[in-house]
């Protein structure tokens, strides 16, 4: 499995006013949106592209164009919602696909409560959206369901990670045959007894949303 932490400038100054406690709603949705469109960057870069012939105004010549099928860029709700604008921006003709997953606050176990997917994604690059990467519990369920549905070639965007996190993911996928990569603006310190990222950001759901 690939980490990369991508700790360019501009990405680390957007995070922190994220982690800030004193920035509201609308300006924590505004970053999000601009932190997932940096963090693509990177998280396409194995994105399939296949070699076209056009005419320039000067020339013809030979470029690249998104291969069929069409990734499918998978929001885990709610909170990951927060960043599929951002990801659609860079990646306009991906196929969508939701995955409602809630964890357990006692036992940290995580769910699936919805979906809404291909159920056959053979031969699609997944780009899974989860602004926080914590116990790994989610993600590791995430992938798994994308796996059982023919999926070869998965990636996660995250904002923040916890390093038990990336190491609970590396754990479950050891040995993959196919790509698995997470994508994170951060690796942070650790995880509190309540399953928080330490010093993260808070609950990204209640940020983006409020409390409900
Ligand atoms: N989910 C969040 O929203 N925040 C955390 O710190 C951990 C999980």
């Amino acid at each position: 499995m690939r980490v990369h932490v991508a700790n360019h400038p501009l990405i680390t100054h957007k995070l922190t006013v994220l982690r800030d406690k004193q920035t509201n709603s609308q300006v924590f949705r505004h970053l999000v949106e601009e932190l997932v469109t940096l963090l693509s960057y990177e998280a396409t870069r194995e994105v399939k592209i296949h070699p076209v012939d056009i005419e320039t105004p000067v020339t013809k010549t030979r470029g690249a164009m998104l291969s069929l099928p069409r990734p499918v860029v998978v929001p885990i709700l709610r909170a990951g919602l927060g960043m599929l604008e951002g990801m659609m921006r860079v990646l306009p003709s991906a196929d969508v696909g939701f995955l409602g997953m809630v964890r357990d606050e006692k036992t940290l176990q995580a769910s699936t409560y919805a979906n809404r997917l291909p159920e056959d994604l053979s031969g699609r690059q997944c780009y899974v959206l989860d602004p926080m990467l914590a116990t790994g519990g989610t993600l590791v369920a995430a992938f798994k369901y994308l796996i059982e549905r023919g999926a070869k070639d998965i990636t996660a965007i995250c904002l923040l990670s916890a390093p038990e996190g990336v190491s609970t993911v590396e754990k479950a996928f050891e040995g993959s045959d196919f790509p698995i990569t997470i994508v994170t603006g951060a690796i942070d310190e650790k995880l509190n007894e309540h399953g928080y990222i330490v010093p993260g950001l808070g609950d990204a759901g209640d940020r983006l949303y409020g409390v409900v």
